[in-house]
């Protein structure tokens, strides 16, 4: 259940190396083609599958077991679906964006409810089942894709904006809440399910030893609101984890005041490299690059005092205000 942000190795002769083999049998000849790649490695732009009428194909024929690998825990409460869907409140104009539909346990509730329902899944024993079970309905379009690597304003359009709903993959969920984020443009809102922990972290304020990259990032670009808590019996197979649904809303204007962007991403980063350790030495072992602009500024100690920071404090004791201020300082 960790999530680094990595993708996770293959494993072969199982479950999941049909997965990734290709259609070579007669299930997989109904299947559409999809990536052959682990998530996360950018391949070719995902191809676009629109709802039409396919071969009748049972859904369960094409899950042999669950994917631990792909992180599937899937919702069976629906009590948490309808929850997660009033949160999101679907309207009849807008495009909503699920994040691996799975079996469909959110997706019919969008289908149902929503303009226009663009979902993502990798897993390709799963994106036949769900073009099959959607085929009625005009407003449904799969890719079959990594959502690590999709480019959300292409797969959206005609519209130009979307809200994004997903129950994610957990070993996964922070890399893609960064590409969500990067990918904001065209995002106005997000509804969430993470690891509890992971929603902890990313909602710790300035002074919570849970804050670190993933807190001052969402800060900058996202209002945050924890919705509610969802125990493990609430998917199969069940999570060793408890899981948050959280709201994140993209802000209209980035709480940065003209700092280059990247270069706040950087020093973020360095800064939090080693949390038991000051920001002054984080710094002083930052990336070669960074350290230089740094050196060209008077060194990490001047820099702080002129952005008001003490030199003894750590990281997560940084407002995003004084990472802003620190930053500036260097452009
Ligand atoms: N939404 C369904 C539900 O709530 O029951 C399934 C959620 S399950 C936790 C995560 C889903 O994400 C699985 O269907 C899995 O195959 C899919 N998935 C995993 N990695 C993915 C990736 N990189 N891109 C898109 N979907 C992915």
């Amino acid at each position: 259940m960790k999530d680094e942000g990595k993708p996770p190795t293959r494993k072969r002769g199982d479950t999941e190396s049909l997965r990734e083999r290709g259609p070579t049998s007669a299930r997989w000849k109904r299947a559409v083609p999809g990536p052959k790649h682990t998530p996360g490695v950018p391949a070719s732009p995902s191809p676009r599958v629109p709802a039409s009428p396919s071969p009748p194909i049972h859904p369960s024929s094409f899950i042999l077991h669950p994917s631990k690998r792909l992180g599937q825990n899937f919702l069976v409460s629906g009590g948490v679906v309808d929850r997660i869907i009033n949160a999101l409140s679907p309207h009849r104009d807008e495009t909503i964006v699920e994040i691996g539909p799975g079996k469909g346990a959110l997706t019919t509730r969008l289908v149902n409810e929503a303009g226009s329902v663009v979902a993502i899944e990798f897993d390709r024993l799963l994106g036949p089942a769900l073009v099959e079970k959607y085929s009625s309905f005009a407003n449904f379009t799969l890719v079959q894709g990594d959502a690590l690597v999709t480019d959300f304003c292409d797969i959206i359009r005609p519209a130009t904006q979307a809200r994004v709903v997903a129950n994610l993959p957990y070993n996964i969920s922070t890399a893609i809440l960064q590409r969500l984020i990067e990918q904001r443009s065209c995002i106005t809102e997000m509804v969430l399910m993470l690891q509890r922990e992971v929603v902890e972290r990313i909602t710790a304020a300035a002074g919570s030893p849970e804050r670190g990259y993933l807190s001052v990032l969402v800060e900058a670009y996202c209002e945050t609101e924890k919705l509610f808590d969802v125990a493990p019996g609430a998917f199969r197979p069940a999570p060793k984890v408890w899981s948050s649904v959280i709201r994140l809303r993209v802000r209209p204007a980035v709480r940065l005041e003209t700092v280059n962007e990247a270069l706040f991403r950087g020093i973020v980063s360095a800064g939090f490299a080693q949390k038991r350790k000051t920001i002054l030495n984080n710094l002083r072992n930052a990336p070669e690059a960074l350290q230089e602009l740094i050196k060209r500024h008077g060194g990490a100690s001047i820099v702080l005092c002129e952005a008001g920071i003490d030199l003894q404090r750590r990281a997560e004791t940084l407002t995003l205000s004084e990472w802003s201020c620190f930053s500036r300082l260097l452009q």
